[in-house]
């Protein structure tokens, strides 16, 4: 096959040489040794192996991403020097002649079951952190390659089944030029981190893993979704032509990047950025966003070994407000569980992550976890203009829950003289279709809504985000959807309150004159979306959007909607 097709997660078009990251098989076979001498050294080559790999990849993942991410490797370091551990290896091979392999995965299987029966969260992280080295080990004892995507130094397309947030996290942006894997929808969180890198991406394709050999030539077209191998010398020219064409217009919406966002007739709205690190802060800026309108708190926590202290996130927190100079920065306390996983945390698996213990649920009972989280939001909280936000609010209950810890943990501040700026606004994500229903409920508790369009699409429309094969019935402008929206605006609006929308829909061309049209104050997306939308809304009338919203809410089904607005849009 040399063309396929995919969803297309991150504009842009790639063209390099594929490189296929994928788990290496490590299963092998116990057997007997004759000489347990011989049999140790090899472990012991291997595990020299292990170390030099770690301590180059911790290296380099300090000196590119950071020394928060490269902890993870120094814990791994620090399991392979554990004496106790190699010791009880070498006198397995010893005592009962078995290969390096099983002695190897015998001894850790048990100190794995020990660390994770026990009740104290560090170690329990350490259960994470031997599994994790075990298999480096493994793999050397093999003669097989564990792929680290920080280590790629030459110009590649990433080519893969999945990528883990934290795979993404650790793309290096200089070499890695785009990336297409088999599952994922728009909305996964590793199409979202691409869209913040600005890395071409396609996902969703089903079998590019089994269609690509490692090194084949490879276009990624991040605008159409779309993935061609070993294309034509003709194909090659084509997708150079558009990758010209796309720069250019991208230097046509950089003009816009100091204008702030008026309709045709006059009306404003603020297009803020969202983000997952303070290092997004440059494209935020770049990018002409006015305000973060979602800092998504848990990439904090990913990609390490363990939970990150108040001092680390009071840190991250002050950057980011400092950085946007008093404009607005609603950031969103932790919301783990879906597709984000902490390994660390050894959260038991779920049958349904996505409905399951996540996000406020999991901080209402870590409670601990949620209320230094809450502090260093507070304390940071006088470097500019911070509003936090809840996420995966399902009753009211659980928002005056979670409002009165911070209230708690903010009076203890107060009382010990740390200064907290007493202006934060406290608002909810509406991504359950429960809330967006009784949202004139919440209205008069609350200082504000985000909707999360990502979760409320998939809850309403019965469809995971991540599931490329129910990614039809992932329906955006499905009347439904529209319908939940303006209930919301509606509600917040007649309580005086504003409303952002904080999912990816509110980036999306099909739906931004919609969304103008309902009234939406806030629209908050990649970075790399916002001038395009800038451009858009210029060329619109909010009046002549509210018709068209008045028209779409009464229809029946998503193509009918599509079509109306594409008839606008002429
Ligand atoms: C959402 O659900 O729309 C959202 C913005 O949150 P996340 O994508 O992080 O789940
Ligand atoms: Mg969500």
């Amino acid at each position: 096959m040399d063309f396929m097709k995919g969803i297309a997660a991150s504009s842009g078009i790639a063209i390099a040489k594929a490189y296929m990251l994928a788990e290496p098989d490590l299963s092998f076979e116990k057997k007997l040794v004759d000489d347990s001498v011989k049999e140790i050294k090899r472990f012991q080559s291997a595990l020299t192996k292990a170390k030099t790999e770690l301590e180059g990849i911790r290296d380099r993942t300090n000196k590119e991403l950071g020394s928060d991410k490269s902890a993870i490797f120094e814990a791994h370091l620090l399991v392979l020097s554990d004496p106790e551990l190699i010791t009880q290896i070498e006198d397995k091979i010893k005592t009962e002649k078995v290969n390096a392999e099983y002695a190897l995965k015998e001894t850790t299987d048990m100190f794995i079951a020990v660390f994770e029966q026990m009740d104290n969260e560090y170690m329990k992280e350490r259960a994470a952190d031997i599994r994790d080295v075990t298999k480096r080990v493994l793999s050397h004892l093999l003669g097989l390659q564990i792929v680290n995507p920080s280590m790629i130094n030459e110009e590649v397309i990433i080519v893969a089944e999945d990528l883990t947030p934290s795979d993404t996290a650790q793309l290096n942006r200089q070499f890695v030029k785009g990336f297409t894997t088999d599952v994922g929808g728009r909305t996964s969180h590793s199409a979202i981190m691409a869209r913040s890198m600005e890395i071409p991406a396609v996902v969703g394709t089903k079998t590019v893993t089994k269609e690509i050999n490692n090194g084949d030539l490879i276009i990624v077209d991040g605008l159409k979704g779309e993935v061609h191998i070993n294309p034509s010398q003709e194909t090659i020219e084509k997708y150079k032509k558009e990758q010209a064409e796309f720069e250019a217009q991208k230097a046509e919406w950089a003009k816009l990047v100091n204008e702030k966002s008026f309709s045709a007739d006059g009306h404003q709205v603020e297009l803020a950025a969202n983000i997952g690190t303070p290092n997004d802060l440059e494209g935020v800026i770049n990018n002409g966003g006015e305000g973060i309108g979602l800092y998504r708190t848990e990439f904090l926590y990913m990609g390490r070994g363990q939970l990150p202290t108040e001092e680390e996130q009071f840190e991250a927190y002050k950057a980011v407000l400092e950085g946007m100079k008093g404009k607005p920065v609603v950031v969103r306390t932790l919301d783990i569980g879906g597709d984000k996983e902490l390994p660390y945390m050894n959260l038991p698996k779920e049958m349904n992550p996505f409905l399951g213990f996540r996000a406020i649920r999991l901080c209402l009972e870590e409670q601990d976890m949620f209320r230094t989280q809450l502090r260093a939001l507070l304390r940071a909280s006088s470097y500019g203009n911070l509003k936090i936000m809840f996420p995966m609010i399902a009753t009211l209950d659980e928002f005056r829950e979670a409002k009165a810890i911070l209230e708690e943990e903010k009076e203890k501040l107060v009382s010990n003289g740390t200064d907290v700026s007493d202006n934060i606004e406290i608002g909810i994500m509406v991504e359950i279709p429960s809330t967006a229903v009784i949202a004139d409920q919440f209205a008069n508790e609350v200082d504000f809504f985000s909707i999360g369009t990502n979760d409320l699409i998939q809850y309403t429309m019965a469809a995971d985000r991540m599931n490329e094969r129910v990614s039809y019935l992932y329906q955006p402008y499905h009347p439904a959807i529209l319908r939940l929206v303006k209930m919301v605006i509606d509600a917040a609006h007649k309580e005086g309150k504003w409303v952002g929308m904080c999912g990816e829909m509110a980036g999306d061309e099909i739906a931004i004159p919609i969304l103008l049209g309902l009234g939406l104050d806030e629209f908050s997306m990649s970075a790399t979306s916002i001038l395009k939308a800038r451009s858009q809304i210029r060329r619109l009338s909010k009046s002549g959007m509210e018709k068209l919203a008045e028209q779409v809410l009464q229809m029946k089904t998503t193509e009918e909607v599509l079509q109306a607005v594409k008839s606008v849009m002429k």
